[in-house]
């Protein structure tokens, strides 16, 4: 009973914190799913990106019933449609679209025919070399030939070409400072160029002639070289080449791509980080080329936000496993800003393809560590709440069955003496019979009590009744049951025990009450009715043999124990 306001405050605590954690949980939650919400334009790694079908749809319209694929669809019937831009949009979408899993969507037949009536021999050939233009009649280009390689590559038709006299055009591109230049960008001459290096590299490496056979390692160190003396000490990036003044952050990306796909370079991360100064290259990259938004730019010091200096720097640093350097939910909403409500990426084709590629590139970062946070916050409160209600539960059925076990104990016990009852006998006797073969019922009530309650009072009655439970109490074996039948009257239930004993068990009581000093009255005596079980008898039946047997001890002079 006392434990019961103690039991009340810590269930209403529980009770406080179940609440107050089902309210954070959802709050959590609600926290979580705002800051999902701005993630979710992130493909998870291997997945398709929400916006894929949209994007593949805004894809498919600006493929040209030809097959290459151009910015304006409204212009597909003017003839200066096709131009040298064509190649290299057809390669982005082309690319976007493979990797958007819509590759059946695109016109193969004709973007591959589009791309081979451009492959032809340079105009100066000597021997077995070719490559291609940019249109038909016009001169082959290493950025060119990158563009159509790659495109066939995506489309698996690299073998409708001679990639072995492709990869030898592309060598004879190579200076003897280890760089390519390219005849596509005439503004360069032949002086070799980071660019042009990035072509090389990359239209060899699409069709697997990236490989010591075909690229000799002494070839390649002397790539490694170029990038190396481009490296400008003072702007700490890339040069567009050696001794040239810096200018822009794509030249990082293009050294990169110059290094990174060459197999002397592949078994040795390392070796890429030191050429690419990593270290100084990100402190420059967020130094010189990021903007306010925290996006990119391509020249340095500029606020102009750039998405295709972006997507270099974020496919460069995820490929270097550093994209910790930038700052993703800018990133994010910056690209977000280029969603077309008409599907896709707005702007021209490559920002769709650079759209697309920063996303994927930021598959590793689609879990940020504050959604992290909220995620195990909001776990965290379900299962306190879980807990906390469990908890309840079980105090709360303990109350509960604490209250029942002391209704049954009270509804079983005789209010005057604490002894048992009838009605606890009665469950006794049940359980007994069925375990004893012998069971003896002794019904004892004292003599001449009535004369007690004239005399010395009523209350001196109840006085004599509980000084006599107790003595009773005190002189039975454990296994013997003591009830009060009623009024003065008292049962026994003996298990166990034949009638001889019972007889003896009971005139050993009748001495130890007549012996006994009864407080209020001195003497008194009881007299015994003794019964034993037969087969199948109720305790009614048990009852009315021993009440016989008390009537005939009271009929012979009281005091008596009687067993019929
Ligand atoms: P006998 O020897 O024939 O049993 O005579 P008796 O007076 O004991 O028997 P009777 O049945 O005439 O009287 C029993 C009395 O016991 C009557 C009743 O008032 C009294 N009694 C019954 N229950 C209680 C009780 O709880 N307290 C008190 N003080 N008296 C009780
Ligand atoms: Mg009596
Ligand atoms: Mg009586």
């Amino acid at each position: 009973m006392s434990l019961g306001p103690f039991l009340k405050s810590k269930r209403s605590i529980l009770l406080w914190i179940a609440i107050i954690s089902v309210v954070l949980s959802g709050f959590f939650y609600q926290k979580y799913r705002d800051l999902d919400k701005n993630y979710s334009i992130i493909p998870a790694t291997g997945e398709t990106p929400i916006y894929a079908a949209d994007t593949i749809k805004w894809l498919t319209r600006h493929q040209h019933p030809d097959g290459y694929f151009v910015n304006n669809p409204d212009l597909f019937d003017e003839p200066s449609i096709l131009n040298k831009e064509s190649v290299r949009l057809s390669r982005y979408a082309v690319e976007t679209l493979v990797k958007l899993g819509a590759s059946e969507q695109i016109n193969r037949s004709g973007i591959i025919n589009f791309v081979l009536n451009n492959y032809q021999p340079p105009s100066n050939a000597i021997g077995n070399l070719k490559g291609f233009s940019a249109l038909p009649n016009s001169e082959v280009n290493i950025r060119a030939t990158m563009d159509s390689v790659i495109i066939l590559e995506q489309l698996d038709a690299l073998g409708t070409i001679d990639t072995e006299a492709v990869a030898q055009l592309i060598l004879a591109y190579q200076n003897n400072d280890g760089g390519f230049w390219d005849p596509g960008y005439p503004e360069f001459g032949q002086q070799s160029t980071v660019k042009a290096t990035s072509f090389a590299v990359r239209a060899l490496h699409h069709m697997g002639k990236l490989n010591s056979q075909v690229v000799s390692d002494e070839r390649q160190q002397r790539i490694n070289q170029f990038i190396q003396n481009s490296w400008s000490e003072d702007t700490k990036t890339f040069a567009p080449f050696p001794g040239h003044p810096a200018i822009s952050s794509y030249d990082a990306y293009r050294a990169w791509v110059s290094i990174h796909y060459l197999p002397i370079n592949q078994q040795n991360r390392e070796s890429i980080e030191t050429m690419m100064h990593l270290d100084e290259l990100i402190v420059s990259l967020n130094e010189t080329f990021r903007t306010s938004d925290k996006v990119y730019s391509e020249e340095g010091h500029s606020e102009r936000s750039s998405l295709k200096a972006t997507y270099l720097v974020v496919a460069m640093l995820d490929k270097l496993n550093y994209l910790k350097a930038i700052s993703v939910p800018e990133v994010v909403q910056f690209v977000k800003g280029y969603r077309d409500p008409s599907g896709g990426f707005s702007g021209d084709i490559y920002s769709v393809y650079s759209a697309v590629d920063i996303l994927s590139h930021l598959s590793s970062t689609r879990m940020t560590k504050q959604l992290r946070i909220y995620q195990v916050l909001t776990y965290s409160a379900i299962l306190i709440a879980l807990l906390a209600s469990l908890i309840l539960l079980a105090l709360h059925r303990r109350v509960e069955s604490r209250k029942h076990s002391a209704l049954v104990r009270r509804a079983q016990t005789d209010r005057l003496t604490g002894l048992h009852n009838r009605e606890y006998l009665e469950q006794r006797h049940s359980t007994f019979k069925d375990n004893y073969s012998h069971l003896a019922f002794i019904l004892l009530d004292v003599d001449h009590f009535k004369s007690i309650n004239d005399n010395h009072g009523h209350l001196a009655g109840d006085e004599v009744l509980i000084e006599l439970s107790a003595l009773l109490s005190n002189n039975i074996r454990k296994t013997d049951t003591l009830a009060r039948w009623g009024g003065e009257e008292f049962a026994i239930l003996c298990p166990a025990t034949e009638p001889g004993h019972a007889r003896e068990f009971s005139e050993k009581l009748r001495a130890l009450i007549e012996a006994h000093t009864f407080t209020p009255v001195d003497n008194l005596t009881c007299s015994f009715g003794v019964a034993c079980a037969g087969k199948n008898e109720t305790l009614r039946d048990l009852y009315i043999k021993a009440d016989k047997a008390l009537y005939q001890s009271k009929r012979d002079g009281r005091n008596k124990v009687t067993y019929l």
